[in-house]
C-alpha cells in the first residue's frame, strides 16, 4: 500500500500553515475553490466543473463567514464564469461550512440543491441542528460532566453553529448522477460524518470528491447529523469500504489539499475508529456499566488530548464517545477488526 502522498504542493503547504491557499485547475474544465471558514477549519474546497455547453456546476459553494460572498464572485470571475453560467449547485452533506453560501446562491440562480434526501431531511427538520446543546444541562446530566467541567460545554456566540437555509432541493440518491452534459459525476452514498454525506465520483478522471468522508490531515468527527437510525461508527466503518474503488484515484476532499493514497489513508483512518473502539471495550470492562461518556472519554486518544478541547469540539468528541459505547454494546469490534 502506498503512503499518502499531496498532490497538490501549494494546498499542502498553506493548509499546514494554516492559510487558505488559491484557486486551483485541478483537471480540464475543473476547479477547485477555497472559502475561508472558521479558525479550527481555515477553508473548505468548493469544486466547480464546467459542462461542454459552457455551464458550471458547483458542489460544496462553501461558508457564509463574512466577505465570503464577494470572495466567491472574484474567485468565480478569475476562472472566467459569472453567477449566470451556474448550471447546478450539490451539496457532499448538511454543514455549513459546505453549504453557508447555497441560499444565496440559489436565490440568485433559482436552482435546487441538489442533496441526499437524508441530509434534507435532517437539516429541514432541524435534527441535524440538535448534534450541539445551546443549553448544557441536560447533556450534562446524560454524559456525567461534573459541575466544574460544565463551563466547558457551552458553546460561545462566535462558535455557535447556523443552520444552512436551501429553499428548494433536488434529492440525489446513492448511485445517481449530477446532470452535467458531458460529463459523468456519480453520488455514492457514504453515510457516517452525517447520515446523508456524498462522495462523488467523477468518472474517466480517476478522481473522488470525498467531502467530509475522508480527510488527508484530520480524522472527520463521526455522527454529525441526525443522530437516529443506525449506528454512526459502523455506518462510517462500512463507508470507508464503500470507496475503496477508488484507491487509486486522486482525492479532493472537502478540507486539506488533494492527495493519492486514499488505501492508505481509509486503513490509518480504520485504525484510529477501531482504536477508540477498542479503549472504549476496555474502560467499559474495567469501569463497568456505571461508567460514565465523561469518564469513558477521558481514557480516548484526542487530538492534542481532551483537556484540550472545548465548547463545539468538546460536545463532539462526547457525542463521539456515546456513539462508541453504542457500537461496542451492538456490533463486535473484533469483527470489524478482522474484516
Ligand atoms: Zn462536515
Amino acid at each position: 500500500v502506498n503512503p499518502i502522498s499531496p498532490s497538490s504542493a501549494s494546498q499542502f503547504e498553506q493548509q499546514a500553515a494554516g492559510l487558505v491557499p488559491e484557486v486551483e485547475q485541478i483537471r480540464e474544465g475543473m476547479w477547485s475553490i477555497p472559502l475561508p471558514y472558521r479558525k479550527a477549519i481555515p477553508f473548505t474546497l468548493c469544486y466547480a466543473i464546467q459542462d461542454r455547453e459552457g455551464g458550471l456546476h458547483l458542489i460544496d459553494p462553501g461558508s457564509e463567514e463574512e466577505g465570503n460572498r464577494d470572495r466567491f464572485l472574484a474567485l468565480l470571475t478569475g476562472v472566467g464564469f459569472t453567477t449566470a453560467d451556474i448550471a447546478s449547485i450539490t451539496l457532499s452533506h448538511l454543514h455549513p461550512d459546505h453549504a453557508g453560501l447555497t441560499n444565496w446562491l440559489a436565490g440568485l440562480t433559482g436552482l435546487p440543491v441538489g442533496m441526499h434526501p437524508i441530509d434534507a431531511h435532517d437539516l429541514q427538520s432541524g435534527a441535524a441542528e440538535a448534534r450541539y446543546a445551546l443549553d448544557v444541562t441536560e447533556i450534562s446530566e446524560r454524559w456525567g460532566v461534573p459541575r466544574d467541567e460544565r463551563v466547558r460545554l457551552e458553546i460561545p456566540p462566535e462558535l455557535t453553529p447556523y443552520r444552512p437555509v436551501i429553499p428548494r432541493v433536488a434529492l440525489l440518491e446513492d448511485r445517481d448522477v449530477i446532470p452535467i452534459p458531458g460529463r459523468t459525476v456519480r453520488a455514492i452514498l457514504t453515510p457516517g460524518h452525517t447520515r446523508g454525506h456524498l462522495c462523488f465520483d467523477i468518472e474517466g478522471e480517476h478522481l473522488l470528491l470525498s467531502g467530509d468522508h475522508v480527510l488527508p490531515a484530520t480524522y472527520t468527527p463521526i455522527g454529525r447529523g441526525g443522530r437516529v437510525g443506525r449506528n454512526s461508527i459502523a455506518d462510517y466503518l462500512d463507508s470507508l469500504e464503500t470507496i475503496s474503488f477508488a484507491d487509486d484515484f486522486e482525492s479532493a476532499p472537502g478540507h486539506g489539499f488533494r492527495f493519492f493514497g486514499l488505501a492508505d489513508r481509509r486503513a490509518k483512518i480504520r485504525d484510529h475508529v477501531l482504536r477508540r473502539a477498542r479503549e472504549v471495550e476496555t474502560g467499559l470492562a474495567e469501569l463497568g456499566d456505571v461508567a460514565t461518556i465523561w469518564e469513558l472519554a477521558q481514557r480516548l486518544t484526542w487530538r492534542g488530548g481532551l483537556l484540550g478541547l472545548s465548547a463545539t469540539s468538546l460536545q463532539s468528541a462526547l457525542s463521539q464517545t456515546e456513539s462508541h459505547v453504542d457500537f461496542v454494546r451492538d456490533f463486535s469490534v473484533e469483527a470489524y477488526s478482522r474484516s
